[in-house]
């Protein structure tokens, strides 16, 4: 029995799941792979050095894959400020019809996605930020959890709670974000009112993901407790991996008379992190891990890995409903 939700019948995929955005891993090998597999692939548009680059990229991810796919902007402060309208409006004329938004200020985006006719979906950690994003026209919620890669915000509300506040007070579909990793996450979801899931941390671990092998290896044998806080003294709180640099950054922050974003910068850059998932160092620099890492113990093909996700959700759901003796049976 398909898991038939909301969000599949809008983005005509056949599995609820997202393949959302991450900086130099939504790449068009694995976002093709997802969409292939039948959830939705995202290109992550910030990955690519240019708008042109994207224009390349999604040309790619088209060649790979006739089945739907999308493209993430993601809008947090940066060392370089990239052009985010171009790579908006090259997505729009490559036809990319699916658009995920994240960060601050997504207003003018979401309205020129809008305008364009196109599905926007918006990453929210919390319901205040979900419901103005509602009000801007937004499709899908994507609610983003304590429990997540990168960016949490800086409430520090976990998925529960989040997502039964969002059951109660979003009119729009949402799905859940942060600490998915396995069908007991996605029928955890769908219970909480969810239309589907989103994840990073687990795509990362999976044959088609771009990153170096040693890196994928190290998500299987690291736990739960292998990830930490950056930036939680810059108001730009992001969960990375544990290790030799976050841990240095977070030891700078905490010095007294805290520290600026100058005092962190070459250890943090994002040029640095990327160079992780090519030498295959994962102490080299910092890299988005989410808490699911404590989750994942294999390097599955996305098709595996989605079809054994659905099998599980389903098998969960129907255990479930078992459970339920009728009153007049009692
Ligand atoms: P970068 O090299 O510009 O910056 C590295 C990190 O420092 C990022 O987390 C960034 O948010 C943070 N940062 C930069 N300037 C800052 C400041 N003045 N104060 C506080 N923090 C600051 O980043 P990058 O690796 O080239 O990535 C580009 C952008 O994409 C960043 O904003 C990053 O956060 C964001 N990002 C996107 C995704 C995604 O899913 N699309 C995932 C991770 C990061």
């Amino acid at each position: 029995m398909p898991l038939n939700t909301q969000l599949t019948k809008l983005l005509g995929i056949r599995i609820p799941v997202i393949q959302g955005g991450m900086q130099w891993v939504g790449l068009p090998a694995l976002a093709a792979a997802v969409s292939e597999a039948g959830g939705l692939g995202i290109l992550t548009a910030l990955s690519q050095p240019s708008p042109q680059a994207l224009r390349e990229a999604i040309r790619k991810t088209r060649r790979l894959t006739s089945k739907p796919f999308g493209v993430n902007i993601t809008l947090l402060p940066t060392i370089n400020p990239p052009d985010y309208e171009g790579y908006a409006r090259v997505a729009v004329e490559e036809g990319v019809r699916i658009f995920e938004t994240a960060g601050n200020n997504p207003g003018p985006l979401i309205k020129y996605f809008k305008s364009q006719g196109c599905i926007v979906l918006h990453k929210c950690t919390t319901i205040r930020h979900a419901k103005s994003a509602e009000r801007l026209g937004v499709d899908v919620l994507s609610i983003d959890g304590f429990e997540c890669a990168g960016h949490p915000g800086e409430e520090d509300i976990g998925g529960l709670v989040l997502l039964a506040r969002a059951a109660k007070e979003l009119k729009v579909p949402y799905i859940s974000s942060g600490g998915i990793a396995d069908g007991r996450g996605l029928a955890a979801s769908l219970a909480l009112g969810a239309s589907g899931a989103n994840m990073g941390t687990r795509f990362m671990c999976t044959v088609e993901s771009p990153i170096h092998e040693n890196i994928k290896k190290k998500i299987v044998s690291s736990t739960e407790r292998d990830t930490v806080h950056i930036f939680r003294t810059l108001h730009n709180t992001a969960r990375v991996f544990k290790n030799k640099v976050s841990v240095e950054v977070v030891k700078i922050e905490n010095r007294p008379g805290g520290a600026k974003f100058e005092d962190v910068r070459d250890l943090v850059s994002g040029q640095r992190g990327k160079l992780v998932y090519e030498n295959g160092d994962p102490d080299y620099g910092i890299w988005s891990a989410g808490i699911c890492i404590g989750l994942i113990d294999d390097i599955p093909t996305c098709k595996e890995l989605l079809e054994r996700m659905e099998r599980e959700a389903e098998e969960i759901i129907g255990k479930t409903a078992s459970l339920i003796t009728p009153r007049s049976r009692l």
